[in-house]
C-alpha cells in the first residue's frame, strides 16, 4: 500500500511551524521531508535540517533538470520539494507531513493520486494578527512584509478547499495543538 503525504498550510504566521513542532514527537514514525530554498538562512536555522539552501542558479538548474515534484516562487524567492525527498517515502507506504504555500499544494493535487494526499488548512484570522507574529518572529524587510500580505488572501481563498481546518487564533494555541495532533493521528491510522 502506498504512504499518505499530509500538506500543512496557512499563511505566513498562522502557526503552522508551532502545530508541526508540537506532534514531533507524538508520532515517531512520521516523516518529514525537507524543502528548498533561495532565500537566505535565519539565525535559529541549519542546512538540511528544515531546508536545503540554494543557490538561485543551482535551483533553477535542478528545476530544468525536473528534480522538483512542485516548486513556487514566494516573497521572491523560490521554495520547492524535491521528488527524491517524497517518493520513496510513500512508495514505501509511510506517511510524510510537510508545511508548503498553495501554488505547490496545486501542484501536488496534479501529480500525487487524492487518496495519498491530505490538505491540513491553519487558519489565524486577520492580516493584522499575523502581522505581529510575523515581526515578532524574525527580522523581515518592509518589502518582505508587504509580499507576504500579497499572498495572504491567496492563501485565505484556499481554506475551502483543504480537507481539514484548524483554527489557531491568538490565545487558542492549545486548543489548536490538540485539534492538529488529533487530525495527523486519524490520518496515520488511515
Ligand atoms: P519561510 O521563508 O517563512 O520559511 O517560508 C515561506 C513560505 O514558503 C511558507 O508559506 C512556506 O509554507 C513556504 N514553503 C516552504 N517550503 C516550501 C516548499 O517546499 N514548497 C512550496 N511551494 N512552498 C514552501
Amino acid at each position: 500500500m502506498k504512504g499518505k503525504f499530509i500538506l500543512v498550510i496557512g499563511p505566513s504566521g498562522s502557526g503552522k511551524g508551532t502545530l508541526i513542532n508540537h506532534i514531533r514527537p507524538l508520532f515517531p514514525a512520521l516523516q518529514y521531508p525537507k524543502s528548498s530554498t533561495t532565500r537566505s538562512m535565519r539565525a535559529n536555522e541549519k542546512h538540511g535540517e528544515h531546508y536545503y539552501f540554494l543557490s538561485r542558479e543551482e535551483f533553477q538548474s535542478r528545476i530544468e533538470s525536473g528534480d522538483f515534484l512542485e516548486w513556487a516562487e514566494y516573497g521572491g524567492h523560490f521554495y520547492g520539494t524535491l521528488a527524491s525527498e517524497v517518493m520513496p517515502l510513500l512508495d514505501g507506504g509511510m506517511t510524510a507531513l510537510k508545511e508548503l504555500e498553495v501554488q505547490g499544494v496545486r501542484q501536488l493535487q496534479k501529480k500525487i493520486p487524492k487518496e495519498e494526499l491530505a490538505v491540513i488548512f491553519v487558519n489565524a484570522g486577520s492580516w493584522s494578527e499575523m502581522e505581529a507574529r510575523i515581526r515578532a518572529r524574525a527580522s523581515i524587510s518592509e518589502t518582505e512584509l508587504e509580499k507576504r500580505k500579497e499572498r495572504y488572501q491567496d492563501e485565505m481563498n484556499f481554506m475551502s478547499e483543504a480537507d481539514f481546518v484548524i483554527e489557531n487564533h491568538s490565545g487558542e494555541v492549545d486548543a489548536a495543538k490538540k485539534r492538529f495532533a488529533e487530525v495527523v493521528e486519524s490520518l496515520i491510522a488511515g
